[in-house]
């Protein structure tokens, strides 16, 4: 047994332990990017896909690209498919909305090459970034194997979507995504962490998830204060990702 003093001792060790074993790791359980952390279950979806409601606003409806540009302010070089969709073309750099969001319910369809290159993350890579810094990814992952925080429907590095329910590369499939900023004080310190709720194909694959900071390759980094209104940004990863029916719904 242990005396009073030894037994505070081994709380703070323990307490140490603790904490250090949760710095880097997600649920104080995996490692980023663990290959060792479970693969989700595969699910089959249904048909789904959602026209805009009448409040919406549309961002990007196959026309043109009047909604964004480079994260420099000049103009998108991207494809557009007149009247169907916009796809990444290397080396061209990201893409961000010209107006600024906080909470919001975001839609947006996409579709992976149908022709099958590369493999993990280099197969369909793309991505969705919050306020610019939050990125729930884009990914060919029918199929596909890569550490599960990276898969579709991840919020990358942070957590793996409840469950894969990719359809076959070429196919257009859809993300519905109820995302809240991360709320800040006066001084800069954090208050609330940024949640998402997200459906992949009509299934849920994000349950109202707290997110640990920005998400970054390798790394879990800390939140810093910024706005509570920032671009939205689609991210070019090589891939010739397409995208189109993209539309936002702005949340008190
Ligand atoms: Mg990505």
């Amino acid at each position: 047994m242990f005396s009073s003093n030894e037994c505070w001792r081994v709380s703070v060790l323990g307490v140490l332990v603790l904490s250090l074993g949760c710095n880097g790791l997600a649920n104080g359980k995996w490692e980023i990017h663990d290959v060792n952390r479970p693969q989700p279950p595969i699910v089959t979806p249904g048909e789904y896909s959602v026209e805009p409601p009448s409040d919406a606003i549309i961002l990007f409806d196959g026309s043109d690209f009047s909604n964004w540009q480079s994260r420099e302010g000049d103009h998108v070089q991207w494809k557009l498919e007149e009247g169907q969709y916009m796809e990444v073309v290397d080396g061209t750099g990201d893409i961000i909305t010209r107006d600024s969001f906080g909470d919001c319910q975001l839609y947006i369809e996409w579709a992976v090459p149908e022709k099958i290159e590369g493999h993990g993350q280099g197969r369909g890579n793309s991505g969705v970034f919050f306020m610019d810094r939050y990125e729930i990814q884009i990914l060919d992952s029918y199929e596909n194997e890569t550490y599960p925080d990276g898969q579709a429907g991840s919020i990358y590095g942070q957590n793996p979507p409840l469950v894969n329910a990719s359809r076959k590369p070429g196919q257009w499939q859809s993300f519905n995504i109820i995302w809240r900023g991360p709320v800040f004080d006066d001084n800069g310190q954090l208050v609330k962490p940024a949640r998402i709720t997200a459906f992949h194909n009509g299934v849920l694959i994000q349950d109202n998830f707290e997110l640990t900071g920005p998400t970054r390759h390798k790394r879990r980094l800390p939140y810093q204060a910024h706005p509570d209104r920032l671009p939205i940004r689609l991210q070019e990863h090589e891939d010739s990702v397409r995208f189109r029916n993209v539309w936002i719904r702005e949340l008190e």
